[in-house]
C-alpha cells in the first residue's frame, strides 16, 4: 500500500483564503501530498475545517510562512526537506494589492507590494530551488495577474509588482529548464476574492487631489469585472491541472476572466 510518503508534495504560499485555499483542496483532491503556506497561524484552523469538508484533510499539513521574513521561508524549505525529502510543486500565490494614484502613494506601500509579491516569491524559490535541482526535477508555478501584462491606473504598486514577478519567472524559466524544472505563469483576471475587500487606500480623499472620482471608477469597475470574472475554484482547477501535467507545453496560463479583464481595460478611458 502506497503510504503519504509515496505521493507527489506540494508547497502553497498564502493558503489561508482565495485561491491559495481553493488550489490546496484541488491539489489534494489529485493525490499530492500540501503544505498550506499560512502567514497567520490562527488561520490554520479555517484551512483545515475547509479541507475536512473535501475529506481531503490527511494530505494536508499547515505551516507557519509569511514570505516576507527570511526565517520563516527557510524553515518551511528545512521542513519539507525533512519531512519527505523532496518538492514536487511550488505555488508561489502570496499576495497583496494596493493601489492608489502614483504621485499619492507612499514609499512604505511601495516596499509593501514588491516585499511581497515580488521578493517573496523570490526567497521562496531561492529557499527550494536546491531540493528540486537534487532530484532533477520540479514545477514551480507563479501567480501573476494580468496586471503583469497591462497596466491600469490606480493600480501602480500592484502592477509594478507584477511585472516583477513575470521578468522573475522567464529568467527562473530558462535557468532551471535544463534541471528538469518547469515554470509556469497564471495571469487571472479580477476574481471575487478577500484582496479586493482590504488592498485600496483611498489616498486622494486626504490630498483633495482630482483622482478620487476617477479611482472610484476604477475600483467600481474592477469590482464590477470580478464579480463577472466567474468562480475562483477555475483558477484553483487550473493551476491543479498545470501541477498534474507530464510536462507543459507552454510557459503562460490565462483564465477565462483574463479576456474580460482586457476588454474592462480596453473600456476604461472612455468611461473616466
Ligand atoms: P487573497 O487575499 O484571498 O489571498 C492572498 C493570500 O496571500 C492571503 O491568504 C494572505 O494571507 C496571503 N498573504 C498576504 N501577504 C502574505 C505574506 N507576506 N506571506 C504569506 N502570505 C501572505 O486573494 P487572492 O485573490 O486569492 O490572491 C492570491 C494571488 O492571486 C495573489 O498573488 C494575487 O495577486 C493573485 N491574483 C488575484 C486576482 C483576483 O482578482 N483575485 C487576479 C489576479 C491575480
Amino acid at each position: 500500500m502506497r503510504s503519504l510518503q509515496d505521493e507527489p508534495v506540494a508547497l502553497v504560499t498564502g493558503s489561508s483564503s482565495g485561491f491559495g485555499l481553493l488550489i490546496c483542496i484541488e491539489l489534494a483532491l489529485r493525490g499530492f501530498v500540501v503544505i498550506a503556506g499560512i502567514r497567520r497561524m490562527e488561520t490554520a484552523g479555517k484551512v483545515l475545517e475547509t479541507a475536512e469538508q473535501a475529506g481531503v484533510h490527511t494530505r494536508i499539513r499547515t505551516v507557519q510562512l509569511d514570505v516576507t521574513q527570511d526565517s520563516d521561508v527557510k524553515q518551511a524549505a528545512a521542513y519539507i526537506k525533512d519531512q519527505f525529502g523532496r518538492l514536487d510543486v511550488l505555488v508561489n500565490n502570496a499576495g497583496t494589492a494596493y493601489g492608489g494614484f502614483i504621485e499619492e502613494v507612499p514609499a512604505e506601500v511601495w516596499l509593501e507590494q514588491m516585499n511581497t509579491n515580488f521578493h517573496g516569491m523570490v526567497r521562496m524559490t531561492q529557499a527550494v530551488l536546491p531540493l528540486m535541482r537534487e532530484r532533477r526535477k520540479g514545477r514551480i508555478i507563479q501567480m501573476s495577474s494580468i496586471s503583469g501584462r497591462i497596466g491600469f491606473p490606480g493600480y501602480g504598486p500592484y502592477a509594478s509588482s507584477k511585472f516583477a514577478v513575470e521578468g522573475f519567472s522567464e529568467c527562473l524559466a530558462l535557468e532551471t529548464e535544463p534541471f528538469g524544472i518547469d515554470v509556469v505563469i497564471v495571469e487571472p483576471g479580477a476574481y471575487g476574492t478577500p484582496i479586493w475587500e482590504k488592498g485600496f487606500t483611498q489616498m486622494s480623499t486626504t490630498s483633495g487631489l482630482p483622482y478620487q472620482a476617477m479611482l472610484d471608477k476604477v475600483l467600481a469597475f474592477s469590482q464590477k469585472s470580478a464579480q463577472q470574472g466567474g468562480d475562483p475554484r477555475e483558477v484553483a482547477r487550473l493551476v491543479a491541472h498545470i501541477a498534474c501535467l507530464k510536462r507543459p507545453a507552454f510557459r503562460y496560463a490565462l483564465p477565462r476572466s483574463t479576456r474580460l479583464t482586457i476588454r474592462a481595460k480596453a473600456a476604461l478611458p472612455g468611461r473616466l
